[in-house]
């Protein structure tokens, strides 16, 4: 369950809209979608193509297979995901890499993600 510590928290370049506060790529828990994350009240905005290369252009993804710095590309699946690919055509998703939101946040909003701990909360059903 310690998985998460050691993703990459990336910060995105520009402020959140709504706190004018940093924003940091994460995971959204229901789909594995990733989002650009305030900081501080934990809204979540899409990242775009520019935002994404923006944010990872400094960052040094290695291949698991042979070692070489991954590129950053905006269709590593086909299906238009983030990620990093390799010469040696290893790919790897952005979701893999970059924490779960509500985990990253210390307190999810509730309901977003029911794997990070329990919520005792609507726990019971006790309507008969
Ligand atoms: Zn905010
Ligand atoms: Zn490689």
């Amino acid at each position: 369950m310690q998985q998460d510590q050691q993703r990459l928290r990336i910060a995105l370049g520009n402020r959140s809209r709504c706190c004018c506060k940093p924003m940091f790529i994460g995971r959204y828990a229901h789909n594995g979608t990733v989002k650009a994350c305030c900081e501080r009240c934990g809204r979540l905005f899409p990242i775009d193509q520019f935002a994404f290369s923006e944010a990872v252009s400094k960052l040094k993804v290695p291949c698991a297979e042979c070692g070489e710095a991954m590129q950053p590309t905006s269709n590593v699946d086909g299906l238009g995901s983030y990620g990093f690919s390799c010469e040696c055509e290893a790919r790897k998703l952005l979701s893999d890499l970059v924490p779960q939101i509500s985990r990253a946040l210390g307190t999810g909003p509730p309901g977003t993600d029911t794997s990070a701990g329990n919520t005792p909360y609507f726990g019971k059903a006790e309507m008969r």
